[in-house]
């Protein structure tokens, strides 16, 4: 049998390849460029480009492409040949280092958000040397940035990877005051979990709304749901456990640590969680994974849904983000340690992620914000839109006794002084596990939660690496100039506390009251996108951003211009797809089946019996019909009006107020009538078999 260590990795031009096909000068100066971020000579690259190339062949490729991720929140590649004449009329596999660090798509249809002018269409995409080159489908991906010919960023990579560089900046400067001066670099790592639906193919294909949009648009609830909890970790069915092997078996290849697996609360729901990595390398990976999942489910006449809410009455699917920032050294920066010293260091990083979260709570919210995450938070499935962090009971003990001065509930402890004493034991992952917490302490990282399924990770790890950063260099330039650091260090770690707090909450998000107490603390309640989306543009956060180099003003707007805009495009189809499926299928199935209705009416009348059943039901699905389509017309003159709005945040607004609502309410009618009609007259494949059909 096939052993996974022969295969893991096999697709992945990664270290061990390197170090195999390289000359060891070009292999140190590559990794210098890796590990430092120093820039790769042309020479250097040259070499590599060959060696990727003769491996790429070697494992049956004829093609590559600079495989990126503009702002659409998926992939983009564009594949060219090695071929290359040879004068002779022949030909010969090339591939120039000039190719490896550069290419030029012609980038004209990607969003721009307004970047670049159609008239300078081309933008070039450049290597990210410390994500790993792969093969995917025969064809040899380069993971690379895509930026305008300006330099401005068109991508999800190139400000994630800035922003990997801000916190690696300022948490240097923060080491070497605690003496790591071994420590030349840090970076943020990141675990995601993925949670996703399958369903058959068979059932699938039979429904436009999943066609299109993702999510069912109607559907009435099958008698059973997902109350009785039977399905979270469940034993997995046979057709699941198979997609599952032959997922496990193409991501291995690729190098991606697919680690746990399990069912999840709703039913045809499940997860995927891989051992974290550098940033970076997570959000590929994650692409990758969520692309991966859907051609494997193909292969077993699955579907794969990525979408937030696919199903109403069952949970969403939501990705955790758990992350943590490591040195080059080894050390776990988020990890409490075992010394005076090292405690208060975790100390420091630990407020300084608390005080990013208060202050940056707008930017979080908005890098989970999309239409199809707008029905999970503040849903009571997934944590609440409001952001709010956990920390657990012997943590809070802890930021307690530093900040009042009291000693520590735990036995034969004193005053906690930062810099002198040791930290009782931090159990790890403790406690209860808050599950309603958007953003919990997790013993040695965070996870935040309030992640949408389908969403690339790269924007909330910008958000989060930047706002950090932020503090830290605050954190920096005062500690710096220091001349009695244990006493500055303990005021400052006490002095965040008491400005902060007001972002930890360790209770239950779910509940009504945290609504009322997350006000009374001036905390925001940003509950859709169309409210949260117009934060970006707060001076604050632009301030934030350039200040950084993460993004210039323009990238900003740019930005947000492309969010409000994908938010309008996505209910626009969600809109006409809804009323497509009414006008075209389920208003004519209803009357097709009443008349049936009435016609057996008509006849058991002539018969003189009493036709009670389908009189009733004529009834009930007639008035049911008439209301129905009352709304769609109402639902049409709603959108045609959306026309006339000339601001997308306007447009954003009037969409959730005036057509969200809407289709909605034409969803209420026509779900009750599904529960009353025959199946065989009913235009489109229940949830039951939605949710039940794969065994
Ligand atoms: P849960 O109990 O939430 O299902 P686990 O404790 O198994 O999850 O871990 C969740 C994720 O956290 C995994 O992907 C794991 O690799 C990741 N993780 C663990 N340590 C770190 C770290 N230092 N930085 C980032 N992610 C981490
Ligand atoms: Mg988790």
């Amino acid at each position: 049998m096939k052993q996974v260590n022969d295969y893991f990795g096999c697709l992945v031009f990664n270290d061990e390849v390197m170090k195999s096909r390289l000359s060891s000068d070009v292999y140190k100066s590559l990794k210098k460029t890796i590990n430092d971020g120093c820039e790769l000579d042309i020479s250097v690259a040259n070499s590599v480009a060959v060696a990727m190339k003769d491996w790429a062949i070697e494992n049956g490729c004829t093609h590559y492409t600079h495989w990126f991720q503009p702002m659409t929140g998926i992939t983009a590649e564009k594949h060219d040949s090695f071929i290359s004449p040879d004068g002779d009329g022949k030909i010969i596999m090339e591939f120039k280092g000039k190719e490896l660090v550069k290419g030029e798509p012609d980038a004209s249809s990607f969003p721009s958000g307004g970047l670049r002018a159609t008239c300078e269409a081309r933008g070039y995409t450049a290597w990210d040397p410390t994500s790993y080159a792969f093969i995917k489908d025969k064809i040899l991906c380069i993971p690379t940035a895509f930026c305008s010919y300006g330099g401005e960023a068109l991508d999800k990579k190139t400000p994630l990877l800035r922003s990997m560089q801000a916190i690696n900046k300022e948490t240097l400067r923060i080491l070497k005051l605690f003496g790591h001066t071994d420590v030349t670099s840090v970076k943020t790592t990141v675990g995601p979990e993925q949670e996703y639906f399958l369903v058959d193919k068979e059932y699938y294909d039979q429904r436009p709304d999943l066609i299109y949009t993702g999510r069912t648009l109607f559907g009435a609830m099958p008698p059973k749901g997902q109350e009785l909890e039977d399905h979270y970790f469940g034993v997995i069915k046979p057709r699941v456990q198979a997609f599952m092997n032959d997922l496990n078996e193409e991501l291995w290849k690729l190098g991606i640590l697919a680690k746990t697996e399990h069912n999840e609360v709703a039913p045809a729901q499940h997860e995927l969680a891989p051992i974290f990595a550098t940033t970076n390398i997570a959000a590929d990976n994650n692409q990758l994974t969520m692309e991966i999942m859907q051609k494997v489910a193909k292969k077993h006449n699955l579907v794969c849904l990525l979408h937030e809410k696919p199903f109403k009455g069952v949970n969403g699917s939501g990705k955790h983000n758990n992350w943590s920032i490591s040195t080059n050294t080894g050390l776990n920066l988020l990890e409490p340690g075992a010394t005076p010293l090292q405690n208060a260091q975790f100390l420091l990083f630990l407020v300084a992620v608390i005080k990013a979260v208060d202050e940056y709570q707008d930017l979080l919210r908005i890098s989970v914000a999309s239409a199809g995450n707008d029905f999970r938070l503040g849903a009571n499935e997934a944590p609440p839109a409001i952001i709010s962090m956990f920390v657990g009971s012997e943590l809070q003990d802890v930021l307690d006794s530093i900040e009042t001065g009291k000693p520590l509930n735990t036995k034969g402890s004193k005053f906690l002084k930062i810099g002198a004493d040791v930290l009782p034991d931090l159990p790890k992952d403790s406690t209860d596990r808050n599950r309603t917490s958007p953003f919990a302490f997790t013993g040695n990282k965070f996870e935040f939660r309030a992640l949408g399924s389908s969403e690339s990770i790269s924007c909330a790890n910008i958000m989060l690496n930047t706002a950090v950063a932020e503090v830290l260099r605050e954190f920096a330039d005062q500690l710096e100039k220091s001349k009695d650091f244990n006493n500055d260090l303990h005021d400052l770690i006490k002095d965040t506390i008491i400005k902060h707090k007001r972002i930890i909450f360790n209770g239950n998000g779910y509940d009504e009251s945290w609504v009322k107490e997350a006000e009374s603390r001036g905390l925001l309640n940003l509950k859709s996108t169309p409210e949260a989306l117009p934060h970006y543009l707060d001076k604050k956060n632009v301030k934030l951003f350039t200040s950084h180099g993460v993004y210039t003003e323009a990238e900003i707007n740019a930005r947000y211009e492309i969010a409000q805009e994908h938010y309008i495009k996505i209910v626009n189809i969600e809109a006409l797809t809804a009323l497509d499926m009414t006008n075209k299928y389920y208003l004519p199935a209803i009357s097709k089946y009443s008349a049936k209705l009435a016609k057996v009416v008509n006849e058991k009348a002539s018969l003189q019996i009493d036709a009670v059943y389908e009189k009733d039901m004529l009834k009930k699905l007639s008035d049911g019909l008439n209301k129905a389509y009352a709304i769609k017309n109402e639902l049409e003159t709603a959108l045609a009006k959306k026309d006339d709005i000339k601001k997308a945040s306007d447009e954003s607004i009037y969409l959730k107020e005036n057509v969200l609502t809407k289709m909605e309410a034409l969803r209420d009618v026509i779900d009750s009538l599904e529960e009353i009609t025959s199946e065989e007259a009913w235009p489109f494949p229940s949830y039951g078999k939605l949710l039940f059909g794969v065994r």
